[in-house]
């Protein structure tokens, strides 16, 4: 008995000596990750650095505020500190160039995550979402939510774009342009401030309040005798903030309805304007599954081996065209939220209401 203790004891320890070994086995990840300021990065952080440690990784996550020379020294720091691999969400995506080479020249490996990295032959992979198909759904949100296939029109419309240094926010603005150009050029639609096209309509560093702003003027500029009937919002937080300014002019209450507003990530505020009537959509991105495709090219890279991807051809970053894996995203209005974002796990219900 005392031999068997003793025995069972000393395979406890045998053990719990080899846990920590076998976590760290697979060596040091870093994830460079844009800012905090926004609930869907801390969720990807979150989600990165967890699944990479269930796999037996060490992490390394660094969030930079949304400063560009604060994420070229954390990246520089993770190499310094002997990463095998980069997971990087750029803020800027062309100014990572000289850190990348000094990777690659120690043989480090880069993952774009969500945002492609411009301007450098040093990135070997990109996990995303169809950028292209994000804007599409906001675009169709806008034109189920007008009627516009059937309804007679004209209607007004205003236009928002992401961060001029965000390659995607070219993507999300040219999916809702495929669907709301023939819409345009028909008549149907009007953009009576004349802004239309990324270097009129785009937000730098996706800032609600520069959004805000912008819409205040669009709003006592063209629209003290129209009325504004939908605004494509390409994320939640400018949606906020367009949503503050439309509320200043009166529109949500007594007569002056809500125009149709867009948005992106399914971050809680903008679900709970959803179902208090404000904001009209957003699209919903499982960041959970994001981590899992980046996992899945971590430990290919790492062992030698090629990781899945299934697009080739659309992710073209200046230099060269970056193997992707493009996951799908989703619409979520008053009708499905639940089933999309409740039933799935990704939030509680207590969360949102
Ligand atoms: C992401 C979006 C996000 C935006 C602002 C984009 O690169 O793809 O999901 O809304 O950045 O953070």
């Amino acid at each position: 008995m005392n031999r068997l203790v003793k025995w069972a004891a000393a395979l406890a320890i045998g053990a719990s000596m080899a846990m920590p070994a076998v976590a760290q086995d697979k060596g040091l990840v870093g994830i460079a990750m844009p800012t905090k300021s926004s609930a869907r990065w801390i969720d990807d952080g979150n989600n990165m650095s967890k699944t990479l440690q269930d796999r037996g990784y060490e992490t390394d996550l660094q969030y930079a505020e949304d400063d560009i020379p604060n994420q070229l020294s954390q990246v520089e720091n993770m190499v310094v500190k002997g990463a095998k691999v980069l997971v990087i969400a750029s803020i800027d995506g062309t100014t990572l160039s000289d850190v990348l080479q000094q990777a690659a020249d120690t043989g480090v490996k880069v993952i774009a995550y969500d945002r492609l990295i411009r301007d450098t032959p040093n990135v070997d992979y990109y996990a995303t979402f169809d950028n292209f198909q994000v804007g599409v759904l906001q675009a169709t949100s806008i034109v189920d939510s007008l009627g516009l296939k059937t309804a007679e029109g004209p209607f007004n419309v205003e236009l928002f774009g992401g961060s001029p240094d965000d390659n995607n926010a070219y993507f999300f603005y040219n999916g809702a342009m495929s669907v709301l150009q023939p819409y345009i050029d028909s008549g149907k639609i009007v953009v009576q401030s004349g802004q239309t096209g990324m270097d009129k309509v785009s937000t730098l560093r996706w800032d609600g309040a520069v959004a805000q702003a912008r819409m205040d003027n669009i709003l006592s500029a063209y629209y003290t005798d129209k009325k504004l009937d939908a605004v494509l919002s390409p994320y939640d937080g400018l949606s906020i903030g367009i949503l503050s300014s439309l509320k200043g002019v009166g529109y949500g209450s007594g007569d002056m309805k809500m125009p149709v507003v867009t948005g992106q990530d399914a971050e809680v505020p903008s679900i709970k304007s959803i179902l208090a009537g404000e904001q009209t959509s957003t699209i919903f991105k499982d960041t959970r599954e994001l981590a899992k495709v980046t996992a899945n090219m971590v430990d290919a890279v790492v062992s030698g081996g090629q990781p899945e991807v299934n697009d080739t051809t659309t992710y073209e970053n200046g230099v060269k065209t970056v193997p992707s894996y493009l996951l799908k995203p989703v619409i979520v209005t008053k009708d499905n939220w639940k089933q999309v974002l409740v039933d799935s796990g990704y939030y509680t219900e207590d969360q949102i209401k």
